[in-house]
This record gives C-alpha cells, sequence and structure tokens, in this order.
C-alpha cells in the first residue's frame, strides 16, 4: 500500500488477464519495473472458463483458473508484482500515467490497458435483481447449481453454443433462445450442440419478460415473426450474447469507437503517449486468449521503444 504513490514503475498494466500479464511478462524480462492491478483473479475472463482446449501449448486443454494462476506465477518470477485491487480512476495526459484504487495510486511511465470485456446484459426490468437468483452470465461458473433443472440460453455465438452445450451435460432440459433462425457458431461447436438430446432450440424468439419476484421461475419469449408472447417455466436463464469492453474509465481521456473498443493497432499504441491498448479492449478481427496474449507481447515491445525515446 505505502510505496504506491512514491513510486515510479516503468509499466502499470490494468488488467491481469492473458494480454496483461504476457505485457507484464514481456517487460519484466526486458528490465522493466512492472505493476499488474487487477480486480478480481489473475486470468480475467479465461478463468471464468471451465476449461479451454484452443490455446496452443496444452495438448489436454487446461482450466481457467490453473491458466490465470500460470499466467501469474510466470509473471512474477521475473520480477513483476500483482496487485489485487479495481482500479477507479485514470489520469493518461501526463508524462506519470496513474491508476486510482483503494490500495493507492500507482504510477507509471507506461500504462497498459488490458481491462478486458464484460458480459453483455439484456436489459430487461428485474435482470439486475434475479442475477444470481436464476440468472446468469457465466454458465461455467453458475451452472453447477442448476443441476437436474431447466435452463434457457440466450444468444447464437459461440459462448451461447458452448454454454448450451455444457449445460446440457448437467441440466435436464436446455433451450437455446436466438433472434436468428440460425447459429453464428463455429460449425463444430454449432453441430456437437444440436445433436445434443436434451437441448433444443426456440428460434426466431427473444427474452421479452422475465418472470419471478425473488428467484426467476420463468422467461416470456417473443416470436419476432408473429409478435406472439408465450411463457416459458425455467429455473436459470444464461445471456450468452456477447461481450462489452472495459473501457468506461477512459471514456472523456481517449476516443473510443462506436461500441466502446480502443482503436489501435497491432502495436497496441493509442493516440495518447505512453499508453498501449492490449486484448479485448482494443479493435481487432478475432478476442481468443490467443490474441490477447499476442496484444501483450506487442505492447511490452512498444513500451520499451516508448521508454528508449523518453
Ligand atoms: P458473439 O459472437 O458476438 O455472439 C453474440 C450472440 O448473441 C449473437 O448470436 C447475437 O445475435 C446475440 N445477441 C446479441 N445481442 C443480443 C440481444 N440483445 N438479444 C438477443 N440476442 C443477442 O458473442 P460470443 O458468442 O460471446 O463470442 C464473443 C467472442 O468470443 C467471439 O469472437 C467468439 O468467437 C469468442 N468465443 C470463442 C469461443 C471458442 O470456443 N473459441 C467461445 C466463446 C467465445 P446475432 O447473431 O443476431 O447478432
Amino acid at each position: 500500500m505505502g510505496d504506491s504513490a512514491m513510486h515510479l514503475y516503468d509499466m502499470v498494466v490494468v488488467g491481469g488477464g492473458p494480454a496483461g500479464y504476457t505485457a507484464a511478462l514481456y517487460a519484466a524480462r526486458a528490465g522493466l519495473d512492472v505493476v499488474v492491478l487487477e480486480r478480481m483473479a489473475p486470468g480475467g475472463q479465461a478463468a471464468l472458463t471451465a476449461w479451454i482446449d484452443n490455446y496452443p501449448g496444452f495438448p489436454e486443454g487446461i482450466d481457467g483458473v490453473t491458466l490465470g494462476q500460470n499466467l501469474r506465477a510466470q509473471a512474477e518470477r521475473f520480477g513483476v508484482k500483482t496487485v489485487l485491487t479495481a482500479v477507479k480512476a485514470l489520469r493518461l495526459a501526463g508524462e506519470r500515467k496513474e491508476a486510482d484504487t483503494d490500495e493507492g495510486t500507482f504510477s507509471g511511465r507506461t500504462l497498459v490497458f488490458a481491462a478486458g470485456a464484460r458480459h453483455r446484459e439484456l436489459g430487461l426490468p428485474g435482470e439486475k435483481t434475479l442475477t444470481g437468483r436464476g440468472v446468469s452470465y457465466c454458465a461455467a461458473c453458475d451452472g453447477q447449481f442448476f443441476r437436474g433443472k431447466t435452463a434457457v440460453v440466450v444468444g447464437g455465438g459461440n459462448s451461447a453454443a458452448g454454454d448450451a452445450l455444457s449445460l446440457s451435460k448437467l441440466c435436464r432440459k436446455v433451450i437455446v433462445i436466438h433472434r436468428r433462425d440460425t447459429l453464428r457458431a463455429e460449425k463444430r461447436l454449432a453441430e456437437s450442440a444440436e445433436k445434443a438430446e436434451n437441448l433444443s432450440f426456440c428460434w426466431n424468439s427473444t427474452v421479452s419478460g422475465l418472470l419471478g419476484d425473488d428467484r426467476l421461475t420463468g422467461v416470456r419469449v417473443k416470436n419476432l415473426l408473429t409478435g406472439a408472447e408465450t411463457e416459458l417455466a425455467c429455473d436459470a436463464l444464461f445471456v450468452s450474447i456477447g461481450m462489452a469492453p472495459e473501457t468506461e474509465l477512459l471514456r472523456g481521456q481517449l476516443h473510443l469507437d462506436k461500441d466502446g473498443y480502443i482503436p489501435a493497432e497491432e502495436s497496441t499504441v493509442t493516440e495518447i503517449p505512453g499508453v498501449f491498448a492490449a486484448g479485448d479492449v482494443r479493435t481487432k478481427a478475432l478476442r481468443q486468449i490467443v490474441t490477447a496474449a499476442a496484444d501483450g507481447a506487442s505492447a511490452a515491445r512498444s513500451a520499451e521503444k516508448y521508454l528508449e525515446s523518453h
């Protein structure tokens, strides 16, 4: 706590996911003094993923929590410091980049912003109250609470298909509600989901309302072709409709695109000198652990170059 206000790090990393820890690892190996500020647990969204089969180097796959711990341990082996604290405000314009937290203000000559993304919400009345009472955004975290029950999954991408598949192994019945008549998930996932016996699809439909006061008891389903609304009893609703970037802290300091992402090329260089955007917060075509890690390495290299010329 005490040293945070006085000490000037070479690099402050906001976010301890694959992007943040890879930036920290590369920077520390290049001799920089680095602190990672992470508000939950190392690994970011990856740590919320039950099993990861598409990150190279793990032939049998790896669970997300272990991958997160490994990312941290590897960076710390080279002297990176981790502080588990939420960043409340950032001051980025000056030579000294400052991050305010409950543990004090952390200052860096450079700052890598790698705060990742969060789950998008449906925006329905009662959604916030019922979160944790039947409404969930993380099948890997909460699926186990609905063993033998009926779960609805809303969405049609990789997350929805993957969530529906893993829930089909736990729940009695899983119903996917999607606003189109086909999944946009990758073929392998979509085919496996369509084959699962206790998994059914409700196409061209949206969840238009949540039922239940203290606990979710069902959802209202709107057919987008006919406009008809019906009620569907269920124990859980998993909202798997994609992600939104965690960039609110940057509003007014940095230009963001219409979806809230930070416009930056592969170099991760942003319009503020000394500030780099890595991982899911950056404009890019593919948001995966491997592309986040790649951004981390680029951010460290770009930060090194910046420090050499300042
Ligand atoms: P996504 O690909 O953006 O899909 C979001 C889905 O939710 C779409 O089907 C979309 O419908 C639907 N949707 C969005 N807003 C909605 C709303 N308000 N109401 C109802 N439906 C709504 O998101 P994702 O599946 O979370 O994937 C995000 C990224 O992570 C992607 O790049 C994905 O490839 C990656 N990912 C990869 C894996 C993997 O195994 N490799 C697993 C999970 C995620 P429309 O189709 O109509 O737009």
